[in-house]
């Protein structure tokens, strides 16, 4: 048995970017009621690392950007509270991934089937903006989770979430292009997986009809293709 712990996919106290710590400071001063801290993932239970070979729980990951300061940052489950929210467990219910349409109340008692959410980078940034450093220094984060969970589709919610998630299984961006609807193998040194691109489903993107539930449905139709 080994003694060495796996790498951890979360850390409550990590402050490891200055500035987002310290913006959390002054959000936990301003919102006393909000979480205001990094948001951990959610979703079906991580196999246990002991467990046997290809013993994952998991068949999907999705990775979005950052909490949104009214949504996750203030519920602490990703995606929850805000209008980014509402697309993607609408969806999540009715591609199967999910056992009821989630609501705004982290307590709501939703559970994500044999899926898990998460985001590329774990804590509230100013202007939901995280600089390229932060999205490095929290990349651990999410290798760790890749290599927990083991996939075998991961749907990345634009582009930062795409190119955060090579990182995390040691690939260059440069090779694997983000586009609304691609997919990409990303297969050998130890991972095995489909990623798939979608925008993100902000409000933003919803509203301009960059992104409509059509073309959301769509991506997801490829989700449960490959997973067959
Ligand atoms: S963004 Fe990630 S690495 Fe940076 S402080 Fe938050 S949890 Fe730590």
């Amino acid at each position: 048995m080994s003694l060495v712990s796996p790498p951890a996919i979360y850390d409550a106290a990590c402050r490891a970017c200055p500035r987002l710590a310290d913006f959390l400071g002054d959000v936990r001063r301003d919102h006393p009621d909000y979480f205001a801290l990094p948001v951990p993932p959610f979703g079906s239970a991580l196999a246990s690392p002991a467990g046997p070979q290809g013993s994952s729980q998991t068949d999907l990951l999705i990775v979005g950007l950052a909490p949104g300061m009214h949504g996750a940052n203030r519920t602490g489950r990703p995606f929850t509270g805000d209008y980014a929210g509402i697309l993607l467990y609408q969806t999540l219910h009715r591609f199967g991934f999910a056992d009821r349409v989630g609501t705004a109340d982290p307590q709501d008692g939703l559970q994500l089937l044999r899926a898990r959410l998460t985001n590329a980078v774990k804590c509230l940034p100013p202007q939901n903006k995280p600089l390229p450093a932060e999205m490095r220094q929290c990349n651990h984060f999410l290798a760790a989770e890749l290599a927990h969970a083991k996939p075998r589709a991961v749907l990345a919610l634009g582009t930062v979430a795409h190119q955060a998630v090579l990182m995390a299984a040691g690939r260059k961006s440069s090779a694997y292009r983000f586009a609304h609807g691609a997919a990409h193998v990303i297969a050998e040194k130890g991972f095995d997986f489909s990623l798939f691109d979608s925008y993100h489903c902000s409000r933003y993107n919803t509203n301009t009809r960059r992104l409509t539930s059509e073309m959301f449905e769509a991506v997801f139709q490829s989700i449960r293709a490959h997973l067959g």
